[in-house]
């Protein structure tokens, strides 16, 4: 089979940003795979549209702090909850390739970030400031019960947090070789400090020698079930779509998608619009 880019827009994202999508795959060719993951990554960083680099997802407390990783087989880089840069996945990649490290969190991402030569740089955008205001009124109203906003409702009635999803990914197989890509803001509400799927290896992100996959939704959830690594070792037993399915079906309405690429295959499913685009060439 020939080389493909694909990508995806965030579970729950309600496919408004397809369109956007679409016009992004063309400038992301090239003959390297992880040169093209992270160039769609980058791309829908800077769309505000997006909650990953400008357009993150504001916290409880007001910070935003961003997660991003990418993988190559045998190879891996991630950042955990940095702040203050406009593309957390070029900050990964270059924790993969200068570091002796997988992952850099905080203020040592930050420190090493400004070292790179990543200038300062504010993600916060209008949206992301309404749906913040949006998001302290939710928590107030939240009744009781068992989903995010009620969990995060008791906790800030207990006083343990202070009053107060569109991911993006790509994988790609160019020449036989593979690589994935993955950045976020986070999944609205969390405290500061949480840390999601994204920069956990095996969870919201895997690659190896048979293909690769990355993973959107909840990522307590994606986390608690190793979802990229369980599908990843699982390519070959069946058609990549169906193992894709059983995997999503698992979460049971849980917020959850992935897209994967094999040797042969392309595939994408999620419980949720998840607007995705591929390119093959
Ligand atoms: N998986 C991301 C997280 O939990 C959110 C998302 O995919 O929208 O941080």
């Amino acid at each position: 089979m020939g080389n493909v880019i694909l990508i995806h827009g965030g579970v729950g994202s309600k496919g408004r940003v397809k369109e956007n999508l679409d016009c992004i795959l063309g400038k992301c060719k090239s003959d390297n795979p992880l040169e093209s993951v992270v160039k769609s990554v980058v791309l829908l960083e800077d769309d505000p549209r997006f909650n990953a680099g400008t357009g993150s997802v504001i916290r409880i407390d007001g910070s935003i702090e961003m997660d991003a990783a990418v993988a190559i087989p045998g190879d891996f880089g991630a950042v955990i909850n940095i702040k203050e840069v406009r593309n957390p996945v070029l900050v990964a990649r270059d924790v993969m390739e200068k570091t002796p490290h997988i992952a850099i969190a905080g203020e040592g991402a930050v420190k090493f970030a400004r070292r790179m030569g990543f200038e300062n740089y504010n993600p916060e955008t209008e949206r992301t400031r309404e749906n913040f205001i949006k998001m302290k009124e939710a928590l107030l109203n939240a009744e009781e019960g068992d989903d995010r906003y009620a969990i995060m409702r008791k906790l800030i009635k207990e006083g343990i947090v202070e009053e107060p999803h569109d991911t993006v990914g790509a994988v790609a197989r160019i020449n036989g070789k593979f690589a994935a890509a993955v950045s976020t803001g986070g999944a609205s509400p969390m405290m500061s400090g949480r840390v999601g799927d994204v920069p956990l290896i095996g969870a919201g992100i895997y690659c190896g020698e048979k293909g690769a996959v990355v993973a959107t939704g909840i990522g307590e959830e994606i986390a608690k079930r190793l979802l990229c690594y369980r599908i990843y070792s699982r390519i070959g037993e069946t058609k990549l779509s169906k193992i894709l399915e059983e995997e999503i079906a698992y979460f049971n309405g849980k917020t959850a998608g992935a897209i994967a690429v094999s040797a042969d295959e392309v595939a994408s499913t999620s419980n949720g619009v998840m607007p995705t685009d591929q390119l093959e060439f």
